[in-house]
């Protein structure tokens, strides 16, 4: 069941976090179909419909190289969402869990992942699908998908520890 801002039964909210961005910049914003939380999906999908991602200038310069990557890691604020709860009952039936055991979007830092495919850039604008966001959600950030990306720099040490 989706949430919109209630705490449902057995769940344990504390003092949030000051409401602040924490000194993050939102580098764009996210167009997608979804007005309601309601009606996003709970975890973007391959097939899913083609969503928007607008870059702020001067952040669009940020872009080049990045049609070289079939699948993006996009991370955004989830602005809408409360931020107090550390057991969460996602079912509603008063079952709970641990905040940092669920995907929920109810976090003490609200922040939303998805790994993204990318359909087309059209200058400042990426066309991506995969995303489960509400329309106008704040663009974090954007990272090639790590599966497809081999570092460029020179290896350092610590490429190769192990144990
Ligand atoms: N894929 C991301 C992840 O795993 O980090 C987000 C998953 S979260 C379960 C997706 C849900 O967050 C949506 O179904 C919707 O209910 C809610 N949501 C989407 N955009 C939001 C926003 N801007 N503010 C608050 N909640 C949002």
């Amino acid at each position: 069941m989706v949430r919109e801002n209630e705490i449902r039964d057995k769940e344990v909210a504390v003092a949030p976090p000051q409401a602040t961005d924490a000194g993050l910049a939102f580098i764009g914003t996210i167009r997608t179909p979804w007005t309601s939380r309601l009606a996003c999906p709970r975890q973007g999908r391959a097939d899913g419909p083609i969503c928007r991602i607008e870059l702020f200038a001067p952040w669009d310069q940020a872009l080049d190289g990045i049609e070289r990557f079939e699948r993006l890691e996009v991370l955004y604020w989830l602005h809408q969402s409360r931020r107090d709860l550390v057991r969460q009952s996602p079912a509603n039936n008063g079952e709970t869990r641990g905040t940092f055991a669920l995907r929920t979007p109810v976090r003490p830092n609200p922040i939303g992942t998805s790994i993204a495919t990318l359909v087309a850039r059209e200058g400042p604008v990426l066309l991506v699908r995969g995303l489960d966001c509400l329309d106008e959600t704040p663009l974090l950030d954007i990272k090639p998908d790590r599966t497809l990306f081999k570092p460029i720099a020179p290896p350092q040490p610590g490429d190769f520890e192990t144990g």
